[in-house]
């Protein structure tokens, strides 16, 4: 039996369809007046509000839905987007079930608020008008350099603009946005959304260079010549190598989730596909490849106990279409004509813990099975900053070493976002939250004077 035989599997003849009924557009559709009206007057405004505190930003929830209620869309957007540049962002992948609305104290008893559609709303009323509800502090004389323009770039990058620096982003692709723009897929996030967060960003000042890449040691020496103080928020890499055979026929998550997003007209329809890995890359990559139309079977080494995809997500995931199996290794992509024809898997069992402390998969002897397919995604998660050793920066466990304040351990430089991530989730929001920590720090250190002060000769000895 293969794993498309699955007993577990469900139908898997038709994709389904979002309520909107197009494959691709977002999945949620925009409150109404009405409905934004009577979900903000369900709000009881708590005292120390909980969903508050479970905000990683601290965005005041409960003054923003209070100004919902009395019909003060402005106001309420701007309460937002004081806390987090990236409400409009944030309101549609936030995994709020583990943070806002989990914590509402609605949630025992009854539906808890739907603060995510709420803020959604409000932020939409203004961005869809293209009112500019902040400007460009008054000039401090002082300038930054950002490099990476996802969520913790952007978010640093307002926070030090509206302090009045002088703040030019360079992002390497084409387009600003990073993962909002390239990674998270349409159905939660469109393209336009990021877009709008960009052209917010210039609105305030920012000089946002695109196709602009920071490659090496020289690069870096420059930006520190030039500016007072850098900023990184590289993000993380590509999927990593499986060490396969037939590694090459293998498709990368990350790829095929920006080929769905930008271009999903050329995706290739109807293709039995397995997807390798259970975090969120893998979910939304299955989940596009089921939206065009194939038969899409999850493989992963441990048990669903173990996924670091969402929960919400994974359910979302089953309710599409999807099929999983479990405590299964690939180790061979097969190939027949240079045709990808199946995958070659191993059953595993848990052992003892490993260094992260969750079971050890090992292979069952003599469990292998091949599953017939036609193309196999790998989206086993995402490269550690490959490019933070050649800058010279320390690291830990991989990532970028920082200090409380996201200071590296080379002098005028801070790093945020994914880059940074050794413990915790990353998600975008914290990498906004990032973005603000990092900007208030280079501020405070500014305005001290302990960096700044006229451009400083390259490799000046860090003082704060
Ligand atoms: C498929 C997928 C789905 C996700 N879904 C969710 C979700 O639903 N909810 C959620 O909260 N989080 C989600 N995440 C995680 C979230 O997208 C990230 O945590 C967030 O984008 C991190 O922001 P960042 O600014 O650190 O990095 P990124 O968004 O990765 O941005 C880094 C930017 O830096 C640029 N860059 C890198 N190196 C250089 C260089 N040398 N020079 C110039 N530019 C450079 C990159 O091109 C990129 O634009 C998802 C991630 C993936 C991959
Ligand atoms: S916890 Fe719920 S009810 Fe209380 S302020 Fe927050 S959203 Fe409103």
């Amino acid at each position: 039996m293969t794993a498309f035989e699955h007993p577990s599997a469900p139908d898997l003849s038709a994709p389904t369809q979002s309520s909107s009924g197009s494959t691709w557009q977002e999945l949620l559709p925009p409150m109404s007046a009405h409905e934004a009206a009577v979900e903000a007057n369900r709000c009881l405004y708590c005292y120390d509000a909980p969903c508050l505190q479970a905000c990683p930003t601290h965005i005041d929830i409960p003054t923003f839905i209070r100004k919902i209620g009395t019909g003060n869309l402005r106001g309420s957007a701007r309460t937002i987007l004081e806390a987090n540049f990236l409400g409009g962002t944030c309101a549609r992948v936030c995994p709020v079930q583990e943070l806002c609305e989990g914590a509402c104290v609605l949630g025992k008893d009854h539906t808890p608020i739907q603060i995510g559609r709420l803020q959604r709303y409000a932020v939409d009323h203004v961005q869809e008008r293209g009112v500019q509800l902040f400007q460009p502090g008054t000039p401090t004389g002082k300038s930054v350099a950002v490099v990476g323009s996802g969520p913790a770039g952007i978010s640093a990058a307002a926070e030090l603009a509206k302090a009045g620096h002088a703040v030019t982003l360079l992002e390497k692709r084409e387009q600003a946005g990073g993962l909002s723009t390239y990674g998270i897929v349409s159905l939660r996030e469109p393209i336009e959304i990021a877009q709008r967060e960009v052209q917010a960003l210039i609105d305030l000042g920012v000089d946002v260079q695109t196709g602009r890449e920071l490659t090496g040691k020289a690069d870096l020496d420059i930006l520190l010549h030039d500016h007072d103080a850098v900023f990184l928020a590289l993000g993380l890499g590509a999927v990593p190598a499986m060490g396969v055979p037939g590694e090459e026929h293998l498709i990368d998550g990350l790829d095929f989730i920006e080929q769905a997003k930008l271009h999903p007209e050329t995706l290739l329809y109807s293709l039995k596909t397995v997807v390798i890995g259970a975090g969120n890359t893998a979910i939304d990559a299955a989940t596009m490849a089921r939206r065009a139309g194939a038969e899409v079977l999850v493989v992963y080494r441990r048990t669903e106990a173990e996924m670091t995809a969402y929960r919400h997500e994974y359910e979302f995931a089953l309710h599409e279409g999807i099929a999983f199996t479990f405590l299964t290794q690939p180790v061979e992509v097969v190939s027949h004509g240079g045709k990808v024809t199946g995958l070659k898997c191993v059953k595993m069992a848990l052992g003892a813990p490993d260094a992260s402390g969750r079971p050890r998969p090992q292979p069952v002897p003599g469990s292998e099975f091949i599953l017939d397919c036609d193309q196999v995604i790998s989206a086993i998660g995402q490269e550690k900053p490959d490019l933070a050793k050649l800058l010279g920066l320390e690291l830990e466990g991989g990532y970028i070493k920082v200090n409380h304040d996201l200071q590296t351990s080379l002098p005028r430089v801070w790093a945020g976002g994914d880059g940074v991530r050794l413990r915790g989730s990353a998600s975008t929001v914290m990498a906004v939250q990032d973005g603000k920590i990092a900007a208030a720090g280079i501020h405070a250190a500014l305005g001290a004077g302990e960096v700044g002060g006229g451009k400083w000769e390259v490799g000046t000895p860090q003082t704060s």
